[in-house]
């Protein structure tokens, strides 16, 4: 039997995107299927604006990243379009406490240079923030934010360019395995690929239950909130770097923040929280309390900006019990390799994620340690039958 395709990616969110454009860079022929018309902002990966940044207390993403960020810049260069904007990364805690004293280790076991600010440091370098005199803060100067709507069109422009097809409004109904050859069945027709990558994102629980799989995947509908500076441009990217408050456990280590940049005199603070959600009826549900909470938390430590919601953007993220993402072949077939559940901090990762969904497909020897995400640590079973 002749394969109509040596790979054949099913979801065009960013991983899905990211392992497509690879893997046609890399000389193998790949449909990339999307159920929605494209661009969409149904899943995960729409929006201005992502954060990005070297230091993970995690060894395991951090050489990821250190993978991730020079193949951001290829990416922007083949396209001719800026897709990273500089402007750091200020990581606040309380002082001395867990978080601020991991996140400084991390960085200085991988040689990443930072700056250890005092409260009274903070306030000076950054007046437009309130915090606590109990609340220091450790400055990442190589983070930034990158610039989700044109990164994910620059895999689209490059993948199609290195020869790849891509379809979208075509949902994929079914899958069904085989050796050698897998068909991925969808409302337009059947196509048969010798390797098939599920990259589904929220849809994913429910889609792979059809391939026997029940992963502990859980969607969240987390909302982007911009406020408005209350004169403009006091918090732009010169001046305002990207902000992470973890407050040592409580719900303040979910609140993120981005320069004013995209929608200038705008900037956005958002709770990296919010209810639970069937990706299908993203907007019915109800974030009360997440605008709430994020009205008092920029009203008590922004004092530059209005406490009231000027723009709110829905996205939805999709989590697992540790919060590793499952990449990894399906415990039954080796042919279908799965890459989900990149639990919120997904996005930075994508060119890796691409790297890493390649070399299995190409069964090279793999750059990064896969254990933290296989399969197996959900299901039991051995992860390569
Ligand atoms: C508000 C918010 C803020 C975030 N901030 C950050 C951040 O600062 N830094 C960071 O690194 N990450 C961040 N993330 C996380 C990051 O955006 C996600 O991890 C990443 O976008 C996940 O991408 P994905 O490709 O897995 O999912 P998706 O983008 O949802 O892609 C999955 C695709 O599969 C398609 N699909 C599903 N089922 C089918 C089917 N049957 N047939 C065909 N197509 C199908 C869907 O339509 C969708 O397009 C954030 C996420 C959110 C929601």
């Amino acid at each position: 039997m002749i394969p109509d395709f040596d790979v054949i990616v099913v979801g065009a969110g960013i991983e899905g995107s990211a392992c497509a454009y690879t893997l046609a860079k890399n000389g193998q022929k790949v449909l990339l299927l999307e159920q929605f018309p494209l661009p969409h902002s149904r899943g995960s990966s729409h929006g201005q604006s992502r954060i990005t940044r070297y230091a993970y207390t995690q060894d395991y993403y951090t050489h990821m990243m250190l993978d991730s960020y020079p193949l951001w810049d290829t990416l922007a260069q083949e396209t001719g379009v800026q897709l990273f904007k500089q402007c750091g990364l200020l990581n606040l805690g309380y002082e001395n406490g867990e978080f601020l004293d991991s996140v400084s280790f991390a960085m200085g076991r991988h040689g990443m240079p930072f700056q250890s600010l005092s409260s009274e440091e903070v306030k000076r370098r950054y007046p437009m923030l309130n915090y606590p005199p109990s609340y220091a803060a450790i400055f990442d100067p190589n983070a930034g934010s990158l610039r989700a709507d044109k990164a994910l069109a620059a895999f689209h422009t490059m993948f199609k360019k290195y020869g790849g097809v891509l379809h979208d409004g075509e949902p994929v109904k079914v899958i069904t395995p085989g050796q050698p050859l897998v068909t991925v069945t969808t409302t337009k027709g059947h196509y048969r690929g010798k390797k098939v990558v599920v990259a589904t994102g929220p849809w994913s629980g429910k889609f792979l239950e059809h391939l026997g799989m029940t992963l502990p995947l859980q969607p969240f509908c987390s909302t982007a909130f911009y406020w408005r500076e209350r004169k403009e441009g006091t918090h732009a990217p010169d001046n305002f770097p990207c902000v992470y408050d973890n407050g040592e456990g409580d719900w303040r280590s979910q609140v993120y923040g981005l320069p004013s940049d995209e929608y200038p005199g705008f900037v956005k603070m958002a709770l990296h929280l919010g209810p639970k959600v069937d990706p299908d009826a993203r907007d019915d549900a109800d974030n009360k309390w997440v605008r709430d909470t994020m009205t008092r938390y920029v009203r008590d430590h922004l004092p530059g900006l209005e406490p009231s919601v000027a723009i709110a953007e829905a996205c939805i993220f999709t989590t697992t019990p540790d919060y590793n993402p499952v990449i990894d072949c399906h415990p039954k077939h080796s042919n279908i390799i799965i890459a989900v559940g990149f639990s919120g901090h997904g996005f930075k990762l994508a060119p890796a994620v691409g790297k890493a969904v390649t070399e299995m497909v190409l069964n090279k020897p793999l750059s990064y340690n896969m254990a933290h995400f296989a399969v197996s640590r959900f299901t039991h079973t051995p992860s390569h039958l």
